[in-house]
């Protein structure tokens, strides 16, 4: 598959066109290990570093919409890995104030390379499980790898009106901060790296 086919799978899933054109402008291949390169417009995720998998296109897309990303936000990556959905959130949302945090430093390094323009963005080495309390509180949070629970911390870093996208075991769950009460929706169905928690 090439770029523009997989634009119209998008497309066919019904995709804001914001979103299929962070997907058209954003370079894929360039987030991917040398090897795989030829795979880089395949619905599918791929691995890159240290049992880590840049996500599938589509399971990427799900999450950005349900994120419902608007200009000028404060926002939260946790397992940032290859730097890709920090890419497309960057392209997606104009003017916002970036963060990742990935635990592995081989791809914290790489991604900081690939992003170095992206000066909205900043990356972070850590253990992101517990959020990123120090710049808390953050108005969109998207964990990219799958809890067992939902991490009650990460709420309470959403701020006003805030959105928590995650997955927890096989599902994506959007948990909305609407008056410091929880709306919370579930979408089953999907795979994902696990979140690693410390004991
Ligand atoms: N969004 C990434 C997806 C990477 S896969 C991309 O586009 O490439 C999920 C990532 O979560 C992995 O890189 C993994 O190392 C990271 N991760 C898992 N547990 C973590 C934790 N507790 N803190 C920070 N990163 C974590």
């Amino acid at each position: 598959m090439n770029k523009q086919q997989l634009i119209q799978e998008l497309k066919k899933e019904g995709f804001s066109d914001k979103i299929l054109k962070a997907f058209e402008t954003i370079k894929r291949e360039d987030f991917i290990p040398e090897k795989f390169k030829e795979y880089a417009y395949e619905n599918e995720p791929l691995p890159i570093e240290e049992g880590a998998t840049i996500s599938q296109p589509y399971t990427i897309a799900f999450m950005l919409n349900l994120l419902e990303l608007k200009d000028n936000q404060k926002i939260l990556e946790i397992g940032s890995g290859s730097g890709y959905v920090l890419a497309l959130i960057n392209e997606i949302s104009k003017n916002s104030e970036i963060y990742g945090i990935e635990r592995i430093k081989g791809l914290v390094e790489s991604s900081k390379k690939i992003l170095k323009d992206g000066k909205n963005i900043q990356i972070i080495q850590g253990d992101g499980s517990k959020g990123l309390k120090e710049k808390a509180p953050f108005d969109r949070i998207l964990v990219s790898a799958s809890a067992d629970k939902i991490p009650e911390s990460l709420f309470e870093q959403l701020s006003k009106n805030g959105i928590l996208v995650l997955p927890v075991q096989n599902s994506i769950f959007q948990i909305k901060k609407i008056n410091n009460q929880i709306i919370e929706k579930e979408f089953r169905g999907f795979v994902f790296v696990p979140l690693i928690e410390k004991e």
